[in-house]
């Protein structure tokens, strides 16, 4: 469980009147899940939508917003670390209103 666990990286947290959802990929299959209950109903959503979109322009890779304020080198260490990455996300990234 823990292995397959990590290979989900989280991309993007969103604000959504439905609440707080994270939008993730899978490292080797680049596909997306979402937290949200039109993901679970429909396996899709406008929170995968839009990361989709977001790495269809930027050729596959999802362009992360990390705040200049984040420690350089602890930003860099979680690169590795799925669960590093959510915390610098949830203290650092970009939170998109959808
Ligand atoms: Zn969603």
């Amino acid at each position: 469980m823990k292995e397959k666990l990590m290979n989900w990286i989280i991309t993007q947290i969103f604000l959504s009147d439905t609440g707080v959802h994270e939008v993730y990929v899978h490292h080797s299959s680049h596909k997306l899940r979402c937290d949200c209950s039109g993901f679970s109903a429909r396996n899709t959503c406008k929170h995968a939508k839009f990361v989709q979109s977001r790495m269809n322009d930027n050729g596959g890779v999802y362009p992360v917003q990390i705040d200049n304020s984040a420690d350089k080198e602890a930003s860099l260490a979680s690169t590795d670390d799925p669960k590093a990455f959510r915390e610098l996300l949830l203290n650092f990234g970009k939170i998109e209103a959808l």
